[in-house]
């Protein structure tokens, strides 16, 4: 059975490209409703024109009232909102020595305060209607950690330490939260590098490719559907056997 998320309303952060534009267009696929969302509204509405049903939104993520702003509208527009992908996702890297305390904050705020806020918005609607997936968009550094990544792993494992805790707390009210953490994917966060770093990277992973924005997102779909109704509090690591 292919899965189907007609008449769901999903909003997935940071969807004006990469592996937030393959989530949001696998959504629609599937039947959902989508907000995509990014800090350019024009960015935001042309890829939702280009999606079909879908709408595009303004919002950075790291500002709280930005993002209780977001979810009321997206609410407001759709009538509800039933999946709730938190994806926006920023990097700032330096060894720990030379990180500044505004790259940690950036980082921290763009990353996991962002989902805390979401997802507390978000709740009280899926709450009353007794159905809601909420998937966090984390990565393998935040299980493995990474030299000169400190803030965005420590961003990363915050993000499922907090999928465990909203899983166990809206468990009994059907809202399921799951973690979704990629290895290296293909997308301008990876194309910044030199395909000699590439080619060494693939070296390491047992699938011996990097990712695509679509591998990622075909788990996210099934994550936000009906079949997956008995899962929540799990990281799904989406990385070519990197992690096992
Ligand atoms: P990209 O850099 O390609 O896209 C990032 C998205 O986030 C854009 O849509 C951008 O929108 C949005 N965004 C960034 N900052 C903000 C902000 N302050 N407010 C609102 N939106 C924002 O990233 P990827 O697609 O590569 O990554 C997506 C997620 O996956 C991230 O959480 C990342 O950490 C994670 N990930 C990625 C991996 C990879 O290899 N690519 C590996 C593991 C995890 P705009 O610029 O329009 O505002």
């Amino acid at each position: 059975m292919r899965i189907d998320l007609s008449g769901r309303v999903a909003l997935v952060t940071g969807s004006t490209r990469g592996i937030g534009r393959a989530i949001a267009m696998e959504l629609v696929a599937c039947g959902a409703r989508v907000a995509v969302a990014g800090r350019d509204l024009a960015k935001a509405e042309v890829v939702a024109e280009e999606l079909g049903e879908a709408r595009g939104f303004a919002c950075d993520i790291s500002v709280p009232s930005d993002v209780t702003t977001l979810i009321q509208n997206v609410e407001d527009a759709f009538g509800s909102l039933d999946i709730l992908v938190n994806n926006a996702g920023i990097t700032k890297d330096n060894l720990m020595l030379r990180m500044k305390d505004e790259d940690w904050d950036a980082v921290l705020d763009t990353n996991l305060r962002s989902a805390f806020i979401a997802i507390r918005s978000a709740q009280r609607g899926m709450m009353k209607r007794r159905w809601g997936r909420i998937i966090n968009i984390a990565s393998v550094v935040g299980i493995i950690g990474n030299k000169g990544q400190a803030n965005y792993a420590a961003s990363k494992a915050g993000l499922i330490g907090l999928s465990k805790s909203v899983a166990k707390e809206l468990s009994s009210r059907n809202i399921l939260c799951n973690v979704v953490a990629p290895g290296f994917i293909r997308t301008d966060m990876t194309d910044a590098m030199s395909p000699e770093a590439v080619t060494a990277l693939s070296a390491q992973i047992p699938l011996a490719r990097l990712g695509s924005p679509e591998d990622v997102a075909g788990v996210v779909a099934f994550l936000a559907s009906d079949r997956a109704a008995y899962i929540t509090g799990q990281v799904f690591s989406v990385d070519g056997g990197m992690v096992m």
